[in-house]
């Protein structure tokens, strides 16, 4: 069922069932996280491989406080300047959560998110919410409830629907190894904006032994091959594609016969075009193409997540 009601979803989270939420970046599938039943139901529904770590959404600073064994100084100077938002910290985990939440992780991945509804969730609960994105492992993230409806109807009690997603893509998400901030994952908040904040630069993580957002080599695709190009790739290889969809961001591919071209923004807007990014991918995706072909974004700013997302789901890269 799919409806606006906090005191429903509550009803169902409090039950141990899971339930999906809306959030500023993209629909959560939402469950008790110190509840180990309500956590495993969530990787069921998803799919997940139980080594691929959720994220806790909890109401406050205080609330993730009680979360963790240590809140760094720049983890509270992050906070301060970002939550509620999407930004996701990666930090020293408390007894209270469970091993299943963090895939036996010493570490936790906590967060303050914006959206109204689910803060206000947040607040009639007695416990803070582990929730991925509310799609199936490796598709393509749901920012409506009516993607989510498609995606997960069946398989969840309720939908809380909090209208369309304000950002469109996941949380950035940082890491404090050996006191050390790394961006684990790009996301709605630019390294822009948290080299600003920090008054540093960040440095990117490189691989280490542990589990990362990165380690998942095919994530965000489309059932559709998807192919990233820009304006000096080798058109000639679409000549035996017949059914192509294209997406667009400053190009607009002139000399490829496509049936449909979607511009993300016709402002040239990051902002705008990353809201778009997932429901035009998700759009395409039931209109029978043979083939997406997508530009390569700006990397910079949102055109670095965007372009994350993107390498992710592409079957080729041309660009
Ligand atoms: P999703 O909620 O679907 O956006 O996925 C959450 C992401 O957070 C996954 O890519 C995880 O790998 C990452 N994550 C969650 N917990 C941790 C952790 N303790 N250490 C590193 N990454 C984490
Ligand atoms: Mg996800």
């Amino acid at each position: 069922m799919k409806g606006s009601s906090v005191q429903l979803a509550a009803e169902w989270l409090r039950k141990g069932e899971v339930v999906a939420i809306p959030t500023e970046t993209v629909y959560g599938l939402a469950g008790n996280a110190y509840n180990v039943d309500a956590i495993q139901k969530i990787y069921d529904v998803k799919n997940r491989p139980l080594s691929n770590p959720l994220i806790v959404h909890a109401l406050n600073i205080q609330q993730v406080k009680s979360l963790v064994k240590e809140f760094y100084a720049e983890a509270e100077i992050l906070a301060k300047s970002f939550w509620p938002g999407p930004l996701t910290m990666i930090l020293p985990k408390a007894a209270i959560i469970p091993d299943i939440v963090t895939a036996g992780q010493q570490t936790v991945a906590v967060r303050v998110p914006s959206h109204p509804l689910t803060l206000e969730l947040l607040s009639l609960l007695e416990f803070p919410l582990a929730a991925p994105s509310a799609n199936k492992f490796n598709y393509i993230s749901p920012v409506t409830a009516e993607a989510v409806s498609e995606m997960l109807g069946n398989e969840v009690p309720y939908i809380l629907d909090g209208g369309r997603c304000q950002k469109g893509i996941e949380s950035t998400i940082v890491s404090f190894v050996e006191k050390q901030i790394k961006i684990l994952r790009h996301g709605a908040i630019t390294e822009e904006q948290i080299e600003s904040v920090l008054q540093k630069p960040m440095s990117e993580q490189k691989s280490s032994g542990h589990l990362h957002p990165g380690m998942f080599k095919k994530h965000y695709s489309p059932k559709t091959p998807l192919w990233l190009m820009n304006r000096n790739s080798d058109f000639t290889r679409l000549r035996f594609q017949k059914n192509i969809a294209a997406i667009c961001f400053t190009e607009n591919f002139p000399s490829v016969p496509v049936k449909e071209k979607i511009m993300l923004s016709n402002s040239g807007d990051l902002e705008e075009a990353a809201q778009h990014l997932y429901s035009v991918l998700y759009e395409l995706d039931k209109g029978n193409f043979d083939l997406i072909i997508a530009e390569k974004m700006p990397d910079a700013g949102l055109g670095k997540a965007m372009n994350e997302r993107l390498i992710k789901a592409a079957h080729k890269h041309y660009n």
